[in-house]
């Protein structure tokens, strides 16, 4: 193929923009997968498990208590009515025995249940400032998820706005180059990320292997119009140490001997 080697250089300014594209899209895909965000949004999971899981335990401890009161309650009442009776002095001496012998084990029960209902009462304090802090937590971790939301939907924005520019930047230039030369070059970076790279010396810009002196020979000896292709990776390989205003001939002995 031959293309101006104007306009062969133009693809080296549509490489530059695809290869900005290319690395918006990796900004792209990173924040997508940042593990910052992933871990905030793990640690606002963990939390607000934590915080139902003691929400829970607070709701059995509470009616455990309420079991305590209750059966304390019936115990009480018990106690006052055994009273009542032995006060009232219909009781036999054999019933106020009976009387007497279930106050002390009432006593005794409630006593107990006093010491359960101390105890549930210090668990449930504790349990209950662990809960406070944990929602404490939960509140901040989901803070700290809302700013990195922020946080990467501005950047995302950022991106956006590049890509776009990116995008009519490309636009416009492929449009200052010959057809031929575009679909080729389209052709070439479906299949690998550069199309098109300059030859520096004797190396390819892209694959960055140095030719020997006998592959330089047929690109010295081509014409300065000739579409050449680096035998190595596939792209197009830009000759720009020829002077742009070189007429579409063979090159000079000069000039190719900067090639070498
Ligand atoms: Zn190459």
């Amino acid at each position: 193929m031959k293309a101006d080697l104007f306009d062969q250089r133009r693809l080296l300014e549509l490489q530059a923009v695809d290869t900005t594209l290319s690395q918006l899209g990796q900004r792209r895909r990173k924040l997508d997968a940042d593990p910052a965000f992933a871990a905030a949004n793990q640690r606002l999971s963990a939390l607000t498990d934590k915080a139902a899981n003691l929400g829970g335990d607070l709701a059995d401890l509470d009616r455990d208590i309420e079991r305590v009161e209750r059966e304390v309650e019936l115990v009480t009442k018990r106690a006052e009515n055994d009273r009542a009776r032995m006060a009232s002095g219909a009781a036999t001496a054999k019933e106020l025995e009976g009387l007497q012998s279930e106050l002390e084990s009432l006593a005794r029960r409630q006593g107990t249940l006093e010491d359960d209902q101390l105890e549930l009462m210090e668990r449930r304090e504790a349990l209950e400032t662990e809960l406070n802090e944990t929602r404490r937590q939960v509140e901040e971790a989901r803070q700290v998820l809302a700013d990195a939301e922020a946080d990467r939907g501005r950047r995302l924005g950022e991106i956006d706005t590049e890509t776009a520019e990116a995008t009519s930047t490309r636009e416009a230039l492929a449009i200052n180059i010959p057809d031929r030369l575009v679909e080729l070059y389209e052709r070439i970076h479906a299949k690998q990320p550069i199309a098109a790279a300059e030859l520096v010396g004797r190396r390819c810009g892209s694959c960055r292997i140095e030719k020997s002196p006998a592959d330089m020979i047929p690109i010295k000896s081509a014409p300065i119009d000739e579409v050449l292709r680096c035998e190595e990776c596939g792209c197009v390989l830009i000759r720009t140490e020829l002077p742009q205003s070189k007429p579409s001939t063979l090159a000079s002995e000069d000039e190719l001997k900067k090639y070498q």
